[in-house]
């Protein structure tokens, strides 16, 4: 496979639909996954192994890595909350399982209804797990630093907050930490301060990806500051869905298609074929209800005349 410059790791699947009532058959997640990889999306996160009845729209998280780890050089990616999930990840295998870690533990006691020492105690018996396979078995084990851009409870967090959960993750057993912008409150001057002061605690080479929310209009903004400080991999959702059902017109993630087009036509190389990428909103549409807003600029006004992109596709 071709080097290249920028990863786009797929998460419509999860971060997209988990906010999407009516369930998506699971063919059509599986075409949407299919059609994605086939113009050259290399890492997808598929699921969530939270229990079936908390959010049923991901009950067949097993069953789509089965079929992803048919694709040739796709990396599955899947979210755990908890030890019980990422045993189910691993036997079902992921090639990368994600613990997201609310920084703001009145968040982490909401959401997941555990304290920090608990989340680490967790952390620690699934890296306890993955280091007891044989090494070709073993996933990618990320820690998410969730709310890490602020919180809706307890709004700023600080950046030595971030640090120090950063530092317990990787201590605790994370191969990585990733930062998240769960609550869409960061701004590209907050990515290069987070970013470094992240790095500088637990080095460069732990921290290479960042999960970013367009809820304030900011996500390119922020991925291109991400890019510019050479974080490797940027999540994004094809027609950014998973917008926050309480702020109506607010898209969720980053668009995918926007974000490969910014990046193509600045010669950075994401290894994506966008026109075909722009086709797979075909599939993930008719396979939406209709109420549900697909976004997206480049989608709306068509590639510039002339367009080249940086990734030479054959
Ligand atoms: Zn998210």
């Amino acid at each position: 496979m071709a080097v290249i410059d920028v990863e786009i790791s797929e998460v419509g699947p999860r971060d997209g639909l988990q906010s999407i009532q009516p369930i998506m058959a699971t063919a059509a997640k599986k075409a949407w996954i299919d059609a994605e990889a086939a113009a050259g999306v290399r890492e997808i996160e598929v699921g969530s192994f939270v229990p079936a009845s908390l959010l049923p729209q991901l009950a067949d998280t097993t069953e789509l890595v089965a079929h992803a780890r048919t694709i040739p050089g796709l990396k599955v990616a899947v979210l755990v909350p908890n030890f019980r999930g990422a045993e189910a990840a691993i036997a079902a295998g992921a090639h990368k399982i994600t613990i997201p870690l609310s920084v703001s533990e009145t968040h982490s006691l909401k959401n997941v209804r555990r304290t920090h020492a608990q989340m680490f105690e967790e952390v620690a018996r699934i890296a306890a797990l993955i280091k007891s396979l044989p090494a070709a078995q073993r996933p990618h084990f990320e820690g998410g630093l969730s709310t890490a851009f602020g919180c809706t409870l307890e709004g700023v967090i600080s950046t030595r907050q971030v640090v120090t959960a950063a530092e317990q993750l990787m201590a605790a057993g994370c191969d990585e930490v990733g930062l998240s912008d769960t609550t869409g409150y960061a701004d590209p001057r907050a990515v290069r301060v987070l970013t470094q002061a992240v790095w500088a605690a637990v080095g460069r080479d732990k921290l290479t990806g960042i999960h970013l929310h367009n809820t304030r209009g900011q996500g390119l903004a922020c991925a291109l500051a991400a890019v510019e400080l050479g974080l490797f991999t940027v999540d994004a959702s094809l027609g950014g869905i998973g917008g926050c059902p309480f702020a109506p017109g607010a898209s969720g993630n980053i668009v995918t298609e926007d974000l490969v087009f910014m990046l193509e036509a600045m010669g950075l190389s994401t290894g994506i074929d966008l026109e075909q990428l722009l086709k797979v909103r075909e599939i993930v549409r008719a396979a939406l209800p209709a109420e549900v807003e697909l976004y997206g600029f480049t989608a709306a006004a068509g590639l510039p005349k002339g367009f080249r992109a940086a990734s030479v596709t054959a």
